[in-house]
């Protein structure tokens, strides 16, 4: 059998397996890390995307609320690029007591999570699909966090730092010299051979899967995988992480992720990580809840839905996992069950990587008897030195720096980019109508369906309308183009009418476009 020795091997290629390498090379220490599948394969590729204020645990698990916070500043700082700092909404829907609003507002005081609380009527300005039944509404710091970014991110900052990172590495066995972890057997999943791992110091990360690999030392490990089913809606209803101001439940945090927007999530005991499945009854109840926060979510399309596993660490067995701390646990194996050199860090959020991995690698110092500070709170992640978040739009304005004259903006009537920015200055309107009759712009099979979004943004530029003008002068059009339509929906014009409002309703949302 191949061997390789190394200081300390991760098991765990998730997000505290990933800030576990980095923080051990980084404190110049030989590290490995094994996963069985590729990196973020496992919770952490399949949770929720939020990284959290601490609003939601600020009621009912302060220890964990001050982690978030505390986590959520130090990452906006060294992993921007993993961020879209979309901010976060609190809100009380008819079905929410709003006395609940008062709690809150005290709980986030007490544990350091910035709030304010501010009038519906702005709330609404901000999210206009919301409710407008919301009686009460306060901001915090949330906002959306990209896990495979950041675990690629983590795992690129180790490598650099002298780690090895070992993808469809499965361990099967944990080697024993007496009381003492000496390392690891681990098989290749894509060739089958084996390998020997030597280690010093072994840290197990493996998330909803740390008891089966305590284990296999003889370890225990008492973790509760909470299954959580999740929905992606085609696009983004809301541009802010909207929750609802009550004691955490099922379905009531609503996500904006890039171009969709995600609803979940529900929180039940399993009893195999590896064995998630997604009831139509929890999908029911899901958009049930999304209707509550958005009126008319069912009626956006839901993309696809998957489950994930918290791994939950709970020193007793609990009936329900919602009680069980969001806090993370680190379990030192010899004090809790005489073997030595093994440690495993679990529980926590993705949230609470970087802490995780800093009281793991602390643990791990320990055992190994040196001395070395951590510096993962300092160094930012490759690709986010510069301090910018990510921002939607960022690649479409990568990608076209600079607007191509000769692009065709109607496909019907073939009509330019540079022809319609000329029509445009000339004609120095913001009527779009005033743009058709000059051009004959959406006057083709398509009626406006595939141009008139796009003539929209143009003006919105070359006229330098604000964006509420430019979307009143959208609407505008769209009624006006209808009024000729609906007499004669039927056969072909019939589906392009749909296919036209799929866009302008479906994708576009423009019926909440705020005018
Ligand atoms: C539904 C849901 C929503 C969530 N939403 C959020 C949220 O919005 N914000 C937030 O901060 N947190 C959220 N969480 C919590 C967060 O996702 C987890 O706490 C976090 O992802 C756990 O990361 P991890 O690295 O510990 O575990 P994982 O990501 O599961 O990583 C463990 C890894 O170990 C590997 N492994 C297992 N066995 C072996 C083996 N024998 N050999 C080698 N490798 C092995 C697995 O393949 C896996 O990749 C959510 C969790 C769930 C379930």
């Amino acid at each position: 059998m191949a061997a390789l020795e190394t200081e300390v091997l991760v098991i765990g290629g998730g997000s505290t397996g990933a800030g576990v390498v980095r923080d051990a090379a980084m404190r110049g220490l030989g590290t490995v890390l094994v996963e069985r599948k590729d990196l973020a394969d496992g919770t952490t590729g399949r949770y929720h995307g939020l990284l959290h204020s601490g609003g939601r645990y600020a009621v009912k698990d302060p220890e964990a609320a001050k982690e978030c916070i505390a986590e959520n500043v130090i990452l906006r700082r060294i992993a921007s690029d993993c961020i879209e700092d979309t901010g976060g909404l609190f809100v009380s829907t008819p079905w929410d007591d709003p006395a609940f609003g008062d709690t809150f507002l005290q709980g986030c005081r007490a544990t350091g999570v910035p709030v304010e609380e501010i009038d519906v009527a702005e709330a609404l300005r901000r999210e206009p699909r919301l409710h407008p039944g919301i009686s009460r509404a306060f901001t915090v710091p949330d906002a959306a966090l990209d896990p495979w970014k950041l675990v690629r991110g983590c795992a690129r900052s180790a490598e650099e730092h002298g780690a090895q990172i070992l993808l469809y590495h499965r361990v099967v066995a944990l080697e024993r010299d007496g009381d003492r972890v000496i390392g690891a057997v681990v098989r290749n999943e894509l060739t089958g051979e084996e390998l020997r791992i030597q280690a010093e110091v072994v840290v197990n990360a493996a998330g909803a899967w740390a008891g089966q690999i305590a284990q296999l030392a003889g370890g225990r490990v008492n973790v509760l995988p909470g299954k959580g089913i999740m929905i992606a809606m085609n696009h983004r209803l809301v541009n802010t992480v909207v929750n609802r101001c009550k004691p955490p439940a099922d379905g009531d945090i609503l996500v904006p992720i890039r171009t969709v927007c995600v609803i979940g999530t529900t929180d039940t005991k399993v009893a195999d990580p590896d064995d998630l499945d997604v009831a139509q009854t929890e999908i029911d109840e899901m958009l049930d809840e999304g209707e509550k926060l958005v009126p008319g979510f069912r009626e956006a399309r839901a993309l696809r839905a998957w489950a994930g596993a918290r791994p939950l660490f709970s020193a007793e067995e609990v009936a329900d996992t919602r009680e069980v701390s969001r806090s993370h646990a680190l379990i030192d194996h010899r004090e809790r069950d005489g073997v030595e050199r093994l440690v495993t860090i679990t529980g926590g959020k993705t949230t609470t990587f970087r802490l995780m991995a800093e009281v793991a690698v602390d643990a791990a110092c320990a055992q190994l008897g040196v001395d070395r500070p951590c510096r993962t709170h300092e160094e930012p992640l490759p690709g986010s030195g510069d301090g910018h978040f990510y921002a939607l739009g960022s690649r479409l304005r990568a990608r076209e720096p600079v607007p191509r004259p000769e692009e065709i903006i109607c496909e019907c009537e073939l009509i330019t980019r540079q022809r319609l920015e000329d029509a445009m200055e000339r004609r120095h309107t913001a009527n779009l109508d005033d743009i058709r009759r000059t051009l004959r712009l959406g006057m083709g099979p398509c009626q406006g369906g595939f141009c008139i979004y796009r003539a929209t943004g143009i003006l919105h530029a070359v006229e330098r309308l604000d964006h509420r003008a430019a979307n009143e002068s959208l609407l505008a059009f769209l009624q006006e183009r209808w009024k000729g339509v609906h007499p004669v929906l039927y056969g072909d014009q019939m589906r392009q009418a749909r296919l036209d409002d799929w866009i302008f309703q479906g994708l576009l949302g423009v019926q909440h476009l705020p005018t």
